[in-house]
């Protein structure tokens, strides 16, 4: 099969899997995913699965990333803040989508990875750091979006003290790799709203800079 009709393909399954909203299919379409897969899974880049990126993480399977962008109903003024840079593809997802977004990653070499496609794809309103997700960008806050792509064990309230008020967060939720949901935050004057979505399986979020 030829890749444009690998892709074609996917994104029809995007489509049957109930991603409907077209910023977020038209930026799906944009991006091209071979760039963020290793070379030896290239020819499986617009397969609907997660792939392995080095460093025993993985690059979620499109139709997750698709689900998640649009569940935080990303708008092109917005900031918006991501946990888990990984390979960068939901970072340069969301960058088609918003004003800017700001990206950390415990792991320095998966960064300097993501950052070299970030320039070759000329996607100049991400801004990385290497550190510790869990905690946030204190230096950036608020956000109006924030998006966490390793599973919390509970929503984290370090990041929804780091919203504004009206502002949503989508986080996978689970300690263990069965039982993992993702969760949509809505930050209100007083505290959040949690409404669970559909069953997941991400990567731990792990606290602390990883020594490599
Ligand atoms: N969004 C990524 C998904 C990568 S998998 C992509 O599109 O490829 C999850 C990533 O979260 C991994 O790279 C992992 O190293 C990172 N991660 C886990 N815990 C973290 C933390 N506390 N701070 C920052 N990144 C973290």
């Amino acid at each position: 099969m030829n890749p444009d009709s690998r892709k074609i393909r996917l994104l029809l399954q995007l489509r049957r899997g109930g991603v409907t909203d077209t910023r977020v299919l038209a930026a799906m379409e944009r991006v091209p995913r071979e760039i963020f897969v290793p070379e030896p899974f290239r020819d499986r880049a617009y397969d609907n699965l997660a792939l392995p990126i080095g460093h025993h993480q993985t690059v979620s399977q499109p139709l997750v990333v698709a689900q998640m962008t649009q569940a935080l109903e990303v708008g092109e003024r917005m900031k918006v803040l991501e946990v888990g840079t990984g390979s960068g593809y939901q970072a340069a997802i969301l960058s088609k989508l918003c004003r800017r977004l700001y990206s950390i990653e415990r792991h320095r070499p998966l960064l300097a990875e993501a950052e070299k496609r970030f320039a070759q794809l000329k996607l100049t309103n991400i801004t990385t750091r290497v550190g510790d997700g869990t905690l946030g960008w204190p230096e950036q806050v608020p956000f109006e979006r924030i998006i966490v792509t390793a599973a919390a064990v509970d929503v984290p309230p370090v990041l929804v003290a780091q919203l504004t008020v009206g502002g949503v967060m989508v986080v996978p939720v689970g300690d263990d790799d069965d039982d993992q949901r993702l969760v949509r935050v809505l930050r209100t004057e007083d505290g959040a709203e949690t409404e669970d979505l559909n069953p997941v399986r991400f990567v731990p979020l792990v606290p602390g800079v990883a020594s490599d």
